[in-house]
């Protein structure tokens, strides 16, 4: 490998579950900062109490640091309001939400328009409602170097669409979709726009508003903090138009067993005793990635990604997916080998990466391959990672000759 250039920035220090290892698999989860796990440690012990109903004061703390948490959630994507927040259980839940409470006003001879890229949970939940509803679903194609083809998508869109749903990064290739120009195609036809924003998130500055979507799905475990929550975002008119989603405590007005009124948006759609600690994590987490600066993360991933593209390129007889700008996620295969192949091969160097077919199956078939090999950066990336990375490459060669 030739003179690196000086990293931006690399908070290995920061995460006890790295320590010396090349953890190259962020995009499917990423590991924790101290300042997350401290925050879930204390919300777990002395700060921790029930939120909404307590009339004790550790109730009502932790009920403010709750609603807090909604509050940092909304700031971190620019959100008009932090009443536009619903707390979920990842992205998954978010667009299954989406599908069975605002999907359901469509009918027979709507259509919605994905594209060849997504992850499953933004396929599979549209079927179902496809399944209930009796709608079509087309699907855009992808340019050469496999991004989203916003021309294309665009010539496909006609007033039948009300729902066109994309991923904002993809989670195989790190490629970027210009959002605000697929916002205006997609409301030019009076169709909405979901963004699926995992994998962007944790990668780049988010501002829904300026985005122009009216759905933004993403889940917490990308972005430092905890499994198990994550956020819907959805635009106010349409949030408070909603029907609710699952029914229980929390989310009502008031119950009789004539009737029952529900709460407004987003409490509407929380129901049961939340993942208080979740909320509490995942907002430390937006803190600490807010504190280096989601340029900066950015400016750092895309660097090491270029890094990694650029070397692994000079190894023949591996392929390398994606565009040439992609952020901070690098899928490869090489030929005669199988991507797990790989993955163990580097895990016994002591170097994660993921291999597969990432949950995005349409899109393995457009690339031609059952699975890739993928490394994916995070905030504790440096290029040291890179280079152990290329040395299990190198080994691998050796093995399969
Ligand atoms: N969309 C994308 C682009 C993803 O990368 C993932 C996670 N791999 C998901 C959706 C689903 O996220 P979760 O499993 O946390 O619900």
């Amino acid at each position: 490998m030739n003179a690196l250039t000086p990293i931006t920035v690399s908070r290995r220090a920061d995460f006890p579950g790295v320590g010396a290892w090349a953890y190259l698999d962020s995009a499917a989860t990423a590991q924790k900062p101290q300042a997350v796990i401290d925050a879930i440690a204390a919300a777990y012990g002395s700060e921790y109490a029930t939120v909404h109903r307590g009339v004790y004061a550790r109730s009502a703390t932790m009920t403010e640091r709750f609603e807090a948490a909604r509050n940092t959630a909304a700031r971190f994507i620019n959100a008009a309001s932090a009443n536009e927040i619903v707390f979920v259980r990842g992205a998954t839940e978010a667009i299954n939400l989406v599908a069975q409470t605002w999907g359901m006003n469509l009918k027979a001879g709507d259509r919605i328009l994905l594209t060849r890229l997504e992850h499953h949970s933004n396929i599979v939940p549209w079927q179902l409602l496809r399944d209930r509803t009796g709608i079509e679903i087309d699907v855009a194609t992808l340019t050469a170097d496999h991004r989203i083809d916003e021309a294309a998508l665009e010539a496909m869109l006609t007033p039948a669409h009300k729902l066109v749903a994309v991923a904002h990064v993809s989670n195989v290739l790190g490629s970027v979709a210009d959002i605000a120009r697929i916002a205006r195609a997609a409301h030019a036809v009076g169709a909405k726009l979901l963004v699926d924003g995992c994998q962007a998130v944790p990668r780049m500055g988010v501002d829904v508003q300026a985005l122009g979507a009216d759905f933004y799905a993403f889940s917490g475990h990308k972005l430092y903090g905890p499994t198990g929550i994550g956020v819907l975002w959805t635009r106010g008119d349409v949030l408070s138009a909603m029907p609710p989603w699952q029914g229980g405590g929390s989310m009502i007005e008031t119950v009789t067993f004539e009737k029952t009124t529900y709460a407004p948006a987003p409490t509407r759609f929380e129901a049961g005793t939340p993942h208080i600690v979740g909320a509490v994590g995942l907002a430390a987490a937006m803190d600490y990635v807010s504190a280096i600066g989601l340029d900066t993360i950015d400016a750092h991933e895309r660097h090491l990604a270029g890094l990694a593209r650029a070397e692994l390129r000079k190894v023949n007889s591996l392929r390398l997916f994606g565009p040439e700008d992609s952020s901070g996620i690098v899928s490869f295969a090489m030929e005669g080998v199988h991507p797990h192949d790989i993955g163990t091969i580097l895990d016994e160097e002591g170097v994660a990466i993921r291999a597969g077919h990432h949950c995005a199956q349409p899109l393995m078939e457009a690339l031609g391959v059952p699975a890739t090999a993928r490394a994916s950066f995070g905030v504790y990336s440096d290029e040291s990672d890179v280079e152990r990375l290329l040395r299990g490459i190198a080994r691998v060669k050796r093995i399969f000759g």
